[in-house]
């Protein structure tokens, strides 16, 4: 397959002499396969040169792909030509956020933004929710995974052609330390938070990553919580996954071409201090990458679930255990327009009481409460047939190695540090319920 970068920018577009190298244009990625599908990743500013150069081969079978719905990843949607071609079927993919798909991209084209509507478009269109698992999709195997983005987001593994291509924007590291520091860093065993764990067997044995990487890792510092990550992360992440050429992406609106040079050269560095034979670049506008001439069968596929379309869980009880009512207002704040029913616990023991009456489908859990705190609850209801795969989120102000460590192995589903946005917090929940075992 043949994959091609129209838009490397992330945020914002940022045309201008400062960016001529790398490109000004908000994300977007070809890949066509040797049957001759076109996949699209995310609709950015280079969705319309991409349009541009498709519509001279009308009639086109085209799947768009989104990791989410912001702006810099659907923007370009209104002005990719071939939609406005009768001749053109457009198959659209995106995990449902807030709202369905359909409608998202329909209210950015509503008249206040855009003379014509969504439904006006001549093309054939359809539009599907997608969740976390195995999908097929014009004789390709797409694998969609969540990613740790303040918004509901999804990565895509896309294999064809004996060859495995992953995109990945946007993501932020789930813990705050990579590796745990009783093992040797650089193997995903060595990882920390279970989230980049699972996140780097996503992208094992891939032969292109293209992956977010704005920041450096002094700006990452300013910057937790925004979704987006720094590039050593990703570079060491690719590395343990035995990923062959990694693309950073995302570049940030401020970074001219001299700076996003000089993260290339920093991230080459740090591959070869993990002396992974890994092939790191910026990704930039007009580049290009051919994957799958050897053949045979694709990079392996890391075990997912195989979860139906949509995976929003509407009415799953969700209970929020705090000591500190002000984070428990918080968290229901977070949540509240998410069609959950929300029930509250000030301690562990009315936790653990009120896990047994109201049976909930996924349970918030304080890391540090008086008398029985959160370890103390988890050890409790792992213990429990009933409760043992029950998804517990930890939510704490423990960021530190042993924090996360105690909770991932007294069998936390998820760990999440303070202070958290709404977005994250509403994302994580998605995620830990879609991945729940189904009754
Ligand atoms: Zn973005
Ligand atoms: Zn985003």
């Amino acid at each position: 397959m043949e994959v091609r970068f129209w838009g490397t920018r992330g945020s914002l577009p940022t045309p201008g002499p400062r960016t001529v190298r790398f490109g000004g244009n908000t994300a977007c990625v070809e890949v066509r396969t040797g049957a001759g599908h076109v996949f699209i990743f995310d609709c950015g500013t280079g969705a319309r040169p991409l349009g541009d150069a498709l519509t001279a081969r009308a009639p086109i079978g085209a799947s768009i792909l989104f990791s989410h719905t912001h702006w810099d990843h659907i923007q370009g949607f209104p002005f990719f030509t071939p939609a406005f071609d009768p001749r053109n079927t457009i198959a659209l993919y995106g995990p449902q956020g807030e709202r369905p798909l359909h409608e998202t991209l329909a209210r950015q084209m509503e008249l206040s933004y855009f003379p014509v509507a969504l439904s006006q478009l001549p093309a054939t269109l359809s539009f599907t929710d997608l969740g976390e698992g195995a999908h097929t999709i014009g004789r390709a195997r797409i694998v969609a995974q969540y990613l740790n983005h303040p918004a509901v987001t999804l990565g895509y593994r896309l294999e064809a052609d004996g060859a495995a291509v992953v995109y990945a924007c946007d993501h932020e590291p789930f813990g705050g330390a990579l590796w745990r520091s009783d093992t040797a860093a650089g193997r995903i065993e060595s990882i920390l938070h279970e989230g980049d764990r699972r996140h780097a067997r996503f992208l094992a044995d891939a032969d292109l990553v293209i992956h977010d990487a704005q920041y450096t890792p002094e700006e990452y510092r300013a910057r937790k919580n925004w979704g987006h990550s720094p590039f050593d992360y990703v570079v060491e992440l690719a590395g343990a996954a035995g990923v062959k050429r990694l693309a950073l992406t995302h570049h940030d609106p401020s970074h001219d071409d001299a700076t996003v040079a000089e993260i290339e050269r920093h991230a080459r560095a740090v591959a070869e201090r993990r002396r992974t034979p890994i092939e790191v670049f910026c990704a930039f506008e007009g580049g290009r990458v051919t994957l799958g001439a050897r053949g045979g069968a694709p990079a392996a596929a890391p075990e997912v679930a195989s979860a139906p379309a949509g995976a929003v869980t509407p009415g799953a009880r969700i209970l929020i255990v705090d000591d500190d009512p002000v984070m428990r207002r918080l968290t229901k704040g977070a949540l509240q327009n998410d069609g959950y029913v929300l029930t509250e616990a000030a301690n562990g023991r009315e936790a653990l009481e009120l896990v047994r009456r109201a049976a909930p489908d996924l349970v918030i859990l304080d890391f540090v409460m008086p008398e029985l705190d959160g370890l103390d609850v988890l050890r409790v209801l792992r213990a429990d047939p009933t409760t043992v795969s029950l998804p517990v989120l930890m939510l704490t102000s423990q960021a530190d190695e042993d924090s996360t460590r105690a909770g991932f192995e007294v069998g936390a589903t998820d760990y999440l540090t303070k202070p958290f946005s709404s977005p994250q917090l509403s994302a994580r929940v998605r995620a830990c319920l879609a991945r729940a075992p189904k009754p």
